[in-house]
């Protein structure tokens, strides 16, 4: 029987999902892409028609509503649905699944639109519904989280007895041409960047002001970079599943333009998510400033440059100290030649569309909610290798550190 799958949510990141998928055609059977705005399914479609000659079917869906979901689901056929839309509208699109009986994978942790906090606990929550419905859900498969999830694993499984430390290093080198744009959706991503830096010590969340903590590091085929501690989604699955963790840390590199803009931004209250009076009119200040901001879905043809995405790990292996980066560097070029969409969209697109692979093959099937590192990680990396995002394995010695002190 012919496999169906929906994709739900068109913008840069959705675009890499339906080219890679369109291009595993074989696993992912009859392809509908939906969305809110159907015209930007149906220009990706007519993309894929040009580049790959494989029609997909578009649909318009609104996936704030669950019954919509549930139909679509329903009259599609899909066994699997991918969320590629935003965190808003991860528990409709689970409840849809889990009612109308499908495979789910997203992204991005959820977020309610009136609160910048993501945790999981609403979507570990629904772990209950998937396992009575026999049915797997993939939390957070894109590249962090995601593959960094993977990278966690596959060192916990192949090259440590324990880890203690995490580092996870985030660098985009890659240069648009604007002043200030951001990589993925402008609201999702300047409620994440401008809100308080958090790390796991000791058993033991520490909190920090928002950018405050920066460091520099040199990211190999790019070099050194600001990087700011960030607190980031994955620490809070990986903190409960990878043994003997000490200390988990994530940074991401920033501008110095992009920072600039963002603090001026917040300053004048450009990055309010609640309501304000404009002239009789409501509107959320940062809602606004994203139909003034380039959209990242834009981005692909103009942006140069590479990104290096990875862990560094110490611990113990043999009774010895050992110390282990593992990286992916991708460059914006060749994600637009193959794909149409700039390195941030692939890299989160093409682990999107593996770990749905994998589900669809039973190879990660586990019914109820799971994270990225609960599944054997190597399929996973196996299929990295083979879909455009190779991964590198660096042995350090131990005092080799990739920080530069200035
Ligand atoms: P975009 O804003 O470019 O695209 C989002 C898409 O979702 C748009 O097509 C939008 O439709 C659609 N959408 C929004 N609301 C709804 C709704 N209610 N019903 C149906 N469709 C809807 O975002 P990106 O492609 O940049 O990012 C997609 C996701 O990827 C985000 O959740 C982001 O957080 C995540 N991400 C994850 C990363 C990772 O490594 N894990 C890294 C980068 C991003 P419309 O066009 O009408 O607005």
């Amino acid at each position: 029987m012919t496999n169906k799958t929906l994709i739900i949510g068109a913008g840069g990141v959705g675009r890499v999902v339906a080219h890679k998928c369109a291009m595993n055609k074989d696993v992912f059977g009859r392809i509908t892409l939906a969305s809110r705005t159907k015209a930007k399914c149906d220009k990706i479609a007519a993309e894929i028609a040009k580049k790959l000659g494989i029609q997909i079917n578009t649909a318009e869906v609104n996936a704030d509503s669950k019954s919509e979901v549930v139909s679509l689901i329903k009259k599609t056929g899909a066994r699997i649905v991918l969320n590629i839309a935003l965190p808003y509208q991860d528990l409709t699109i689970m409840d849809a699944c889990a009612e109308a009986k499908a495979d789910y994978l997203d992204t991005a942790n959820y977020e309610h639109p009136a609160t910048a906090k993501f945790e999981y606990r609403l979507q570990w929550g629904r772990d209950a519904n998937f396992k009575a419905a026999h049915l797997t859900a993939l939390l957070g498969s894109g590249f962090d989280p995601g593959v960094t999830n993977v990278f966690c694993a596959y060192a916990q499984k192949h090259l440590f007895d324990e880890i203690h430390y995490i580092d996870i290093l985030d660098c985009n080198a890659g240069d648009h041409g604007y002043a200030f744009a951001t990589n993925f959706n402008p609201e999702i991503n300047l409620r994440e960047v401008s809100a308080k830096g958090r790390y796991w010590e000791e058993g033991k969340w520490i909190e920090t002001d928002p950018l405050a903590i920066k460091m520099i590091w040199n990211y190999p085929k790019i070099g050194a970079r600001d990087s700011y501690l960030l607190y980031h989604e994955e620490l809070e699955s990986l903190v409960k599943h990878i043994k003997g963790l000490k200390r988990a840390r994530f940074f991401m590199t920033f501008g110095e333009s992009y920072l600039t803009h963002m603090k001026c931004l917040q300053n004048v209250g450009m990055l309010g998510i609640k309501e304000v009076d404009y002239n009789g009119v409501q509107i959320v200040p940062i809602q606004f400033l994203k139909t003034l901001l380039p959209d990242p879905a834009t981005l692909g043809e103009r942006t140069k440059g590479k990104t290096n995405i990875g862990c560094v790990f110490e611990g113990i292996k043999n009774g010895a100290k050992r110390k282990i980066y593992i990286y992916n560097v991708c460059d914006h070029e060749a994600a637009y030649k193959e794909t149409l969409s700039q390195a941030v969209s692939y890299t989160t697109g093409v682990p999107a569309m593996i770990g749905a692979k994998l589900i669809v093959e039973g190879k990660w099937q586990n019914y109820g909610v799971h994270n990225m590192e609960e599944f054997d990680p190597d399929p996973f990396m196996d299929e990295l290798n083979k879909q455009g995002l190779p991964w590198q394995i660096v042995e350090m010695d131990i005092n080799e550190t990739y920080e530069v002190k200035r």
